[in-house]
């Protein structure tokens, strides 16, 4: 199942502001602005929590929800999402 946004969230970040700040940071790294609009918001907020390496989410559909609603800016949420003390990690053999 994809990970959609919750209809609720805080009164702090609006899953569309988080989805445009990680458009951005995107572009900054030298993607297209052509595709990056082609990507929905939920697909860019699950690219950003996805490992590059095997494809897991690192953090479940409730966690990704709750960051953006404790969150007040795209930084604030990749905090939350990667300091997370239990978040995903490889054995260093694998890397
Ligand atoms: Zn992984």
């Amino acid at each position: 199942m994809r990970y959609r946004p919750a209809k609720q969230y805080g009164d702090k970040m609006d899953p569309k502001i988080l989805a445009d700040g990680l458009r951005q940071r995107l572009r900054k790294k030298g993607l297209v602005p052509e595709i990056l609009k082609k990507i929905s918001d939920p697909e860019i907020i699950e690219s950003y929590v996805t490992c590059s390496h095997c494809g897991a989410l690192f953090a479940g559909h409730k966690e990704i929800n709750d960051a953006i609603a404790e969150s007040n800016s795209v930084e604030e949420f990749l905090e939350i999402i990667f300091n997370e003390p239990k978040r995903h990690r490889h054995d260093p053999a694998m890397l």
